[in-house]
């Protein structure tokens, strides 16, 4: 049996279509500009060439038909029909208090979802659209709803209190979700196994670097800190986005610039991060690169980026009052080796000592890469999250 995963973004729609028994990928894709002119699928089965189609996509309807009718192409798709599908996982952004775990959709939960639209208002609609295409083109297979703030509903209010008036919780639920949930979930329980160790026993901080990046205490098998806030926004520096700024920096530049409140948080959305103070890339191997020919403003964002990092380590290990293990995964933290020292070097104080050859072999694999009289274990485990929604679809439609 095969599990549809989908992404949906306001424009884009990515898939992956997972057997459920082996959990390999069979197919997977993504429909751009939706509702744009020139609108394109792009296909792969696994193991197969690229297909790019130019297919007219006004809404994610299309999008969802031409997904279907790619999987089921005579010549290249890999199931005969949808009948083999039997769920649906979609990833949703923002689940606010109403759901701390993967969810079967129904009527009710859809309006959930929706009353959570003012936390994520480019993503949640967005993803209600995704669903409510596959309930009409798919009438017959369940959907479920995986959603990125889960994991994190675990938290104590002494972690999601901003300690603004009252009301605004009590009234706006205006509190720190934390997102990549199903990430830090994913990583997390993986750590457990290398380690063997139970994981409602390991306390363990796993340190998710993308483009999007976010620090995640996990003590017990439950996120106990995390270092996004309402939005995605907040946090650790990450590739265009600024992370944790004085609040009051937003009223400073939108009065010298004469920018509205909209115009700033873009900018510190898109234009921040170590894109805007290195003024070379969001991406860390252009950063190394220009750190390499000698940029000066290059390498003071990279020495800010991984200070920031420590911070929030440092912050959780007293938060857990230790740590067994601490991860890394995602793009930079997948594949950055030389991020990995300078990270332990902050923490040689608690006994930690990186193995810097298994380091440098665990790009993109996973590893323990510390050594083994390291105090606290150094890990490496790519992150899934396709996989991580498949899982959880299964679990709730078996
Ligand atoms: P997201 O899912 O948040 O878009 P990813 O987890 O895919 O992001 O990470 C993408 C980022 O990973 C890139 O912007 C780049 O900075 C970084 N990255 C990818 N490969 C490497 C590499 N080999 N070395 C350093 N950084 C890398």
């Amino acid at each position: 049996m095969e599990v549809l995963v989908i992404n949906c973004g306001s424009s884009s729609l990515k898939f992956q279509l997972i057997d459920s028994d082996s959990e390999k990928v069979l197919a997977k894709g993504i429909c751009e500009r939706i509702g744009i002119k020139g609108s394109v699928i792009t296909y792969q089965p696994t193991g197969g060439e690229k297909e790019v189609s130019n297919i007219d996509m006004p809404t994610h309807h299309e999008a969802i038909d031409a997904v279907i009718k790619a999987l089921t192409n005579k010549e290249t798709g890999v199931i005969n029909d949808m009948s083999e599908v039997k769920a649906v996982g979609h990833r949703v952004v923002h689940g606010g208090e109403y759901f701390s775990k993967a969810t079967l959709v129904d009527d009710d939960v859809i309006k959930k979802i929706e009353e959570c639209n003012y936390l994520a208002p480019l993503h949640n609609p967005a993803n209600i659209i995704g669903i409510k295409a596959c309930m009409n083109l798919m009438p017959d297979t369940p959907n479920v709803v995986v959603f990125d703030t889960a994991f994190h509903q675990t938290m104590p209010e002494s972690a999601y209190l901003y300690a603004i008036p009252r009301k605004y919780y009590d009234e706006n639920k205006i509190r720190r979700y934390g997102f990549h949930g199903t990430s830090h979930s994913f990583v997390s329980k993986r750590v457990a196994e290398i380690m063997n160790k139970p994981y409602d026993e390991l306390k363990t901080i796993v340190c998710h670097l993308g483009n999007g990046a976010s620090i995640c205490a996990v003590d017990g098998g439950k996120s106990v800190d995390t270092s996004m806030g309402l939005t995605p926004l907040a946090g650790v520096i990450m590739g265009t986005r600024s992370g944790d700024i004085d609040p009051s920096i937003i009223e400073v530049i939108a009065k010298q610039d004469g920018l509205s409140i909209d115009q700033v948080i873009n900018m510190l959305n898109k234009e921040s991060g170590v894109a805007g103070l290195s003024e070379v890339s969001s991406d860390f191997r252009d950063i190394t690169q220009a750190i390499e020919d000698g940029n000066a403003k290059a390498k003071s964002a990279f020495d800010a980026y991984i200070r920031q990092v420590v911070r929030f380590v440092g912050a959780y290990i007293a938060v857990m009052n230790g740590v067994d293990a601490i991860t890394f995964t995602a793009g930079v933290g997948e594949n950055a080796a030389w991020l990995r020292p300078m990270v332990a070097k902050y923490l040689g104080y608690l006994g930690v000592e990186l193995d810097e050859a298994a380091s440098e072999k665990a790009c993109g694999v996973e590893g323990i890469i510390s050594t083994p009289e390291s105090k606290v274990k150094l890990c490496v485990i790519p992150t899934n999250e396709e996989l991580a929604i498949a899982r959880e679809t299964l679990a709730l439609v078996k």
